[in-house]
């Protein structure tokens, strides 16, 4: 198989990486592999039979042309810095460039220590593997920057965790793995001349039209910042919780990273926590604005040494940069609230309308995802929906009128707007029941859950009657749910 690599980062950035190798699975056996994204990067994999596949995804056998690496980097986790972290159960195969010119990684996560371990294995279990699979493929359909899945490989070792799970080896795609925490890598070892060079490196490979700028490094930071507003802004709409936004796990191309104890809330909440090392909600879902302005000001603090070399004046343009994110936050999140609700032109007072919003969908415990689907049921002439995610008829009832209210500032024909409200709103989003439910056949050798859950979520927005159950909160009965690491 060749994929015709091109490796920018193993040429430009010697030094920064260490050379890795993956460990030999004893019976790897393929669990997934995603054709379309195949296509998307132009891999030549067309004719290649499943048994090369598997080889290939679980590292036992290395394509022509790849360089496989760990990348170092740093990072603040959970508010603490360490200044030496790295791909510790992760190597990179490559960068292909697809047919568009768009430039990827490629890189095996699961496929054993590198030199970046410490005292970990750098296995991957089954069950990491194919959440990080189903979420990120989900996330993509709703049109969430995300790293993507393109294989998942049994390996056919067990890994040991709490308990022993089968290990699996998942390949992930990424328009590139420079993080935060590989920014903080290059300031906190090294001067400005390293710092300098991964700017450059960033600038180049992602975002060429800022070489033109009369600093680019700050202009890099003004980038970035703005894609991690859009990005939080996407994850509040869909009731996305990442879980470890730990500066390693910010990556500089505005994708969402690294999916661990990632989950979406059923009932809205706005404090809801998942991770089970979260215990002092720092990741908590209405708390992940907060924490990328914070990750935002790590950045800043890195780039800080390039950014006065070209010129020491734009040291405060920068804090500037940092200090205006709340308010850029909220202007993002506010044009993705009006979508969601139906609104077209910004009004002085949607403002309030979207922020009472959230105070009314907790106090009611309202399913999420299912309110803005039946807004736009009620648009139709078909209040049933609503009237089922609330407790009574009256409630909600003045924040309705009031919705109502500013929609009738414009003339749009109502089953316009409700369509326009569908094609953004999502129907199936990764349910943690049915997530879990998923992950607990494949682990038992029941793939059969897992890859109906993915096709559902593959298709968010489009309704299907047979997917009835998949749109469904879990049961009322159901205990709380937490999520864990453990790759
Ligand atoms: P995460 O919390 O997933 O972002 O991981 C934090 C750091 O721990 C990264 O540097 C990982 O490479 C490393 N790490 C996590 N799990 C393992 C493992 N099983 N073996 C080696 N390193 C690991
Ligand atoms: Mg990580």
């Amino acid at each position: 198989m060749d994929f015709a690599f091109d490796n920018g980062f193993h040429a430009a950035m010697e030094g920064f990486y260490a050379p890795a190798e993956a460990a030999r699975p004893s019976v790897p056996a393929l669990l997934a592999f995603n054709q379309a994204l195949a296509e998307r990067l132009g891999l030549a994999v067309g004719r290649a039979k499943d048994a090369q596949l598997v080889r290939v995804f679980s590292g036992m056998e290395l394509p022509q042309g790849a360089n496989p690496l760990a990348f170092a980097y740093a990072g603040h986790q959970f508010g603490h810095f360490s200044s030496q972290l790295g791909d510790g159960r992760a190597l990179l195969l490559g960068e292909v460039i697809a047919p568009d010119g768009a430039r990827f990684d490629i890189q095996l996560k699961g496929s054993g220590p590198t030199a970046f371990s410490r005292n970990g294995d750098g296995k991957a279990a089954i069950g990491p593997v194919l959440r990080e699979y189903l979420v990120s493929e989900a996330m993509a359909a709703m049109g969430v920057p995300t790293t993507r899945s393109l294989a998942a490989v049994a390996t056919g070792d067990l890994v040991q965790r709490e308990q022993a799970h089968p290990g699996a080896v998942l390949t992930r795609v990424a328009s590139s793995h420079i993080r935060v925490g590989t920014f903080q890598f290059f300031a906190a070892h090294f001067g400005v001349e390293h710092v300098t060079q991964l700017s450059d490196y960033t600038i180049h490979r992602h975002f060429p039209e800022l070489v033109e700028a009369t600093n680019p490094h700050l202009a890099l930071l003004d980038r970035v910042v703005g894609l991690q507003c859009e990005l939080v802004g996407h994850w509040l709409g869909i009731g996305f919780i990442h879980g470890v936004m730990n500066t390693d796990n910010v990556a500089v191309s505005g994708e969402t990273l690294d999916y661990g104890p990632c989950a979406f809330m059923d009932r809205f909440a706005v404090n809801t926590v998942f991770s089970s090392i979260d215990a002092n909600g720092r990741y908590a879902y209405g708390r992940q604005p907060q924490i990328m302005h914070w990750n935002m000001a790590r950045f800043a603090e890195a780039l800080l040494p390039a950014i006065h070399a070209v010129d020491p004046a734009d040291v405060d343009r920068a804090k500037a940069i940092v200090d205006a994110i709340p308010d850029r936050f909220r202007d993002i999140w506010h044009h993705r609230m009006r979508a969601k609700l139906g609104l077209g032109q910004a009004d002085e007072a949607d403002g309030r309308l979207i922020d009472a919003l959230f105070g009314e969908l907790e106090q009611h415990g309202v399913d999420f995802t299912s309110f803005f689907r039946a807004l736009a049921q009620l648009l139709r002439g078909d209040g049933a929906m609503l009237q089922a995610l609330l407790p009574d008829a009256e409630a909600m009832a003045p924040w309705i009128a009031d919705w109502w209210a500013q929609l009738e500032r414009e003339a749009i024909a109502p089953l316009e707007r409700a369509d326009a409200m569908d094609a953004v709103n999502p129907l199936y989003i990764p349910r943690n029941h049915q997530v879990e439910a998923a992950l607990e056949a494949a682990e038992a050798g029941d793939l059969a859950p897992w890859t109906a859950l993915l096709e559902v979520v593959q298709n968010p927005y489009v309704l299907r009657p047979a997917w009835q159950d998949y749109a469904q909160p879990a049961p009322a009965d159901a205990g709380p749910y937490t999520t864990f690491c453990g790759t």
